[in-house]
């Protein structure tokens, strides 16, 4: 069942000067998801936080939130609160006084300040810690505090701006973690903003991928990464092989025939070509076998660049003899044989039909 929207942009565009960071964009939030927007710097994922929270006005289009239009509704009024990558904690204050700070602006009463700030902090696992100060605090604490914060107030949309960046890695993976069980434990709508593709498809229900003030895709994690509208999508949301090819037969009612060079391929899709269009393949290098003798359902011949270890996987580079180059990323099993390519030696290349994405 699709939940209702909570909140819904409608043809907002926003211009910075002669810079449009947004432009007609649209996007429906549901209630309860977490959804990401992601897309490298620039293309206006900030943007589209700060207009929700009324940091920024649209110069056209609407915003609304909970059914309302907030065109002049003032930040403070909206029920949406931010988190920072820096997370702007008040360094004089303790913990307790820095999640309780909002709800005595809000003037409540002292018995509810208090539960509502001691249920925050369990919330994020810093209850006992509220004594201290953001200096005595490591980093993955102060972003449990300024999430804390945030949450105390119950917010109807949590946006978070690039707010593990700070982090380093092992930390920022258990902070992923963190996050997805308080959006669930909470069932507050989460608008998480990040560069990461890792991120965005570990983290989320729905991912916006997002260019130049739009939006090129809309979806869940794996319709991102296995069937991406686009080869911008396709480039942004993982490794990408890219082959150009142009279609020479249609073989059947899902099948085609292109060439690569020369070199004939058989490729599955459900979209229309003509004979002769141009037609892009992406293939995942976990998806790319390499053989040391010709497969029997044929392939691409080559020879190995180099090799790299990545621990999980070996990383074969190979120079297809049609001209483009390709990347396989190859898992070490122990029933498997080893995948010791050495730089130079001859190989074939394959992957399980149906699994490339073909784009026009
Ligand atoms: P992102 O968060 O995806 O990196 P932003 O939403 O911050 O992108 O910015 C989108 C575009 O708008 C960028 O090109 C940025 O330089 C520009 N921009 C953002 N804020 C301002 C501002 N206050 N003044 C001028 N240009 C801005
Ligand atoms: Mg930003």
């Amino acid at each position: 069942m699709t939940r209702p929207a909570i909140a819904s942009f409608r043809a907002v565009s926003k211009r910075y000067g002669s810079h449009c960071a947004l432009r007609d964009f649209d996007l429906d939030l549901r209630e309860g998801e977490l959804l990401t927007l992601l897309g490298p710097s620039g293309c206006g994922k900030t943007t589209v936080l700060r207009l929700l929270a009324g940091f920024e006005t649209p110069d056209s289009g609407e915003i609304f939130l909970d059914g309302r239009k907030l065109a002049g509704v003032p930040p403070e009024a909206r029920n949406v609160n931010t988190v920072f990558q820096s997370y702007a904690l008040f360094p004089h204050l303790s913990v307790f006084e820095n999640v309780a700070f909002g709800l005595k602006m809000r003037k409540l009463r002292g018995a509810e300040i208090r539960a509502r700030t001691e249920a925050a902090l369990r919330m994020v696992r810093m209850e006992g810690l509220g004594g201290r100060r953001p200096m005595q605090l490591s980093g993955g604490q102060q972003q449990r505090v300024a999430l804390a914060r945030a949450l105390v107030n119950h917010p109807r949309v949590l946006l978070l701006d690039e707010c593990l960046s700070a982090l380093d890695y092992q930390l920022r993976r258990e902070m992923q973690l963190e996050l997805k069980r308080l959006q669930r434990q909470t069932g507050i709508t989460f608008v998480f903003v990040t560069h990461d593709r890792e991120e965005a498809l570990s983290m989320s229900d729905r991912i916006a991928v997002m260019r130049a003030g739009r939006i090129e895709q809309l979806g869940p994690p794996r319709d991102i990464y296995e069937r991406p509208a686009n080869l911008f999508v396709a480039q942004f949301a993982g490794e990408s092989n890219v082959l150009e090819t142009t279609v020479t037969a249609i073989t059947g009612p899902h099948t085609l025939t292109v060439e690569l060079a020369g070199t004939p391929l058989l490729v599955r899709t459900d979209r229309k070509f003509d004979i002769g269009a141009g037609l892009t393949l992406v293939l995942r290098p976990e998806d790319v076998r390499v053989h040391e003798e010709a497969a029997a359902e044929g392939g691409l011949t080559g020879h190995v660049l180099e090799r790299t270890y990545r621990g999980v996987t070996l990383d074969t580079l190979i120079a297809l003899d049609a001209g483009p180059r390709i990347k396989a990323s190859e898992f070490f099993r122990e029933d498997a044989p080893a995948l010791d390519h050495q730089p130079g030696q001859r190989v074939w290349v394959n992957w399980t039909p149906g699994w490339e994405i073909v784009l026009p």
